[in-house]
């Protein structure tokens, strides 16, 4: 469902292009939960975001449900991302809105009226566990609590793909525990696909099927998790 094929991005950086990624390619299946693991710099940021095209790259075609989203336009590729959401390491909230309208807010922007907006929130905090936090403002949350919200808002639009961009990177190992079991919940539950990015080992071998170990702008090794990490 997810296709990159024979991705690079090069940035203009002030002190000359810097290649990011070099030739990667990747197929991610429906139902997967993808890892892509790497250390700090080694492009997993880029090669996510490439996915739904938040950086376009330099070369290469990135397929969804069989369609090219390098050949899109802008509008075309505001109805593509519907179909993808994302959550951050820093969470990205919006302070001074309170659970609820941060939940409610992709919905808002896609003009989705109040009664609509209801329905979807409300279910929503309950699948993540912050029905009695509706009101609450972010600095009111614990970092696993604003990570439920950032996930309630990816799932607002129903999508059929979530991203993950080091999205336990900042909790605690209790907390980075209960977010990994809510993801497979969603993966198992609302069969959505999961890309997760992480420098840490733990979350490859606790919930991924499948990873891709990523090095310098290169695919080092891809493969079923058992395979590419075998147990002693
Ligand atoms: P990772 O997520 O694995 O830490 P990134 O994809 O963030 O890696 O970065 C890969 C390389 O690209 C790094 O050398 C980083 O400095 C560079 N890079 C990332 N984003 C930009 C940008 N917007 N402009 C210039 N260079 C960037
Ligand atoms: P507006 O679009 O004028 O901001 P909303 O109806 O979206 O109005 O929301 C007004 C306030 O009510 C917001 O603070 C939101 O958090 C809250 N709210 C709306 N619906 C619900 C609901 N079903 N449960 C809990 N809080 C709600």
């Amino acid at each position: 469902m997810i296709k990159l094929s024979h991705i690079k991005k090069i940035y203009e950086t002030s002190s000359g292009p810097l290649q990011a990624l070099k030739d990667v390619s990747l197929t991610i299946d429906r139902g997967e939960i993808y890892g892509i693991i790497g250390l700090s710099g080694a492009g997993k940021s880029t090669l996510v975001r490439c996915i739904n095209m938040l950086e376009r790259p330099t070369e290469g075609t990135v397929e969804i449900d069989g369609q090219d989203l390098t050949k899109m336009n802008e509008k075309q590729l505001r109805a593509v991302r519907k179909k993808i959401g994302m959550i951050f390491q820093q969470f990205n909230l919006l302070s001074s809105s309170t659970v609820y309208e941060n939940v409610a807010f992709p919905l808002k922007l896609a003009g989705t009226d109040k009664k609509t907006i209801r329905e979807k929130v409300m279910p929503l905090l309950k699948l993540v566990g912050l029905e009695q936090k509706a009101q609450q403002y972010p600095a009111q949350l614990s970092g696993g609590q604003k990570q439920r919200v950032g996930i309630a808002r990816a799932l607002a639009s129903g999508p059929s793909i979530l991203l993950c961009d080091e999205a336990t990177s900042a909790l605690d190992p209790q907390t980075t525990q209960a977010i990994l079991n809510l993801i497979k919940k969603i993966n198992r539950e609302l069969q959505i696909t999961v890309v997760i990015i992480t420098h840490e080992m733990k979350v490859i071998k606790d919930i991924c099927t499948k990873v891709a170990v990523i090095d310098h702008g290169v695919i080092a090794e891809k493969g079923p998790v058992i395979d590419v990490f075998i147990n002693p």
